[in-house]
């Protein structure tokens, strides 16, 4: 994420922000520009997304005849209007949905123009039963998970080393994302060399996989316990942990951070996994380069507060090369190399076993 400036006073603002406050101007966040604007002057007349209150969007509305923003528009379903530890589940779940739209639009990934079908199901588990997952542009999510001692409990009942609404957000993108970032049967098998062949049974994938939870040597191979389960979950997984990273590192770079030493980190560059060719002069690499010094610092600074790791991961070279390939993949569609075309399209996945006792979403 970007640090935004007021550009009424010039304050230090970011992105969550809809008040300056230093001169108290009111900001909006303008999605045509990915801009952050006071509402004053030539921009009083800009309108402010009606979930202002409801899901405390400061978002602005461009579109003719729409009261909600683009982000607020695409979430189908939410909690009623009596149902108040819904309502504040949900806006803290559409906070972190503006942050995943806002990457979206920064790393050129339609999700709202003609063709586009996507839509959220923002659902509380306290009420009744939610399911986790994406089927066909729906991507259900379990309100509940903004709640952060309901979240804990679940990552420790599931033994992951990370686990947020944000992550969730990713996760099911990456499902959603599969088939546009995956425009051609060729393609699909280069995936498959490296992922696995997703046409093997999920039903039996997720059965075995809360049976007997994931190989002991996961760590090798997968970026998550939870990619282990099927190929579609190693896609998810490391399509989620690339844009972490991605979003990470425009952070820190806006901030002009940058990891310099100590030199024991630096002499730790030698990565064999190169990115894939048609990556560009952006390659993996480069990425790389500038991610894990800053994960080293940034995990040491955590500690320096007592806090856990900020950064709870290794990234195996196998994990590296399907991340550099995502790396490819995401680059040929930002940069318009390649039209997205009609592509075998994923049946829908469910986070879920039926079982009461365990309700995973990774
Ligand atoms: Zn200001
Ligand atoms: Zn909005
Ligand atoms: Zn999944």
């Amino acid at each position: 994420m970007r640090a935004f400036r007021c550009d009424h006073c010039g304050q230090l603002v970011f992105f969550e922000n809809s008040l300056c406050l230093r001169c108290e101007s009111a900001l909006g966040f303008v999605p045509s520009t990915q801009e952050i604007h006071a509402l004053v002057g030539e921009r009083e007349g800009l309108r402010r997304c009606a979930n202002l209150q409801l899901a405390e969007c400061n978002w602005v509305v461009e579109d003719e005849g729409e009261e909600l923003c683009r982000s607020c528009r695409i979430t189908a379903v939410r909690p009623a209007d009596d149902d108040p530890e819904g309502l504040e589940n949900y806006a803290s779940a559409e906070a972190a949905k503006r942050r995943i739209i806002y990457q979206l639009m920064d790393l050129n990934l339609p999700f709202d123009g003609d063709d586009q079908t996507l839509v959220f199901e923002l659902k509380s588990s306290t009420k009744a039963p939610v399911t986790t997952g994406h089927a066909d542009g729906v991507i259900t999510l379990d309100l509940a998970e903004s709640d952060d001692a309901q979240r804990v409990a679940r990552r420790e009942q599931l033994g992951e080393a990370y686990r947020t609404m944000l992550g969730h957000y990713r996760h099911e993108l990456g499902h959603y994302y599969q088939s546009i970032l995956l425009p051609t049967e060729d393609e699909w098998d280069r995936e498959r060399a490296l992922f696995g062949d997703e046409r093997e049974s999920y039903q039996e994938a997720m059965d075995r996989h809360y049976a007997s939870g994931p190989p002991a040597d996961w760590e090798d191979h997968f970026v998550s316990a939870y990619a282990t389960m099927h190929p579609w979950e190693d896609w998810a997984e490391t399509f989620a942990h690339y844009l972490h990273i991605r979003d990470t590192l425009q952070t820190a770079a806006d901030f002009g951070m940058s990891v310099d030493g100590p030199q024991a980190a630096a002499d730790d560059r030698d990565f064999k996994a190169a990115p894939q060719p048609e990556a560009g002069e952006r390659g993996f690499r480069e990425v790389l380069d500038n991610w894990l010094p800053l994960t080293y610092a940034l995990n040491q600074v955590n500690r320096s507060m007592g806090l856990d790791d900020l950064y709870p991961f290794a990234l195996a070279d196998e994990v590296i090369a399907k991340l550099a390939y995502m790396h490819s993949r995401i680059h040929a569609l930002e940069t318009g190399a390649e039209a997205p075309g009609p592509a075998p399209v994923p049946a829908g996945v469910v986070e879920e076993a039926p079982a009461e006792d365990v309700s995973p979403a990774g």
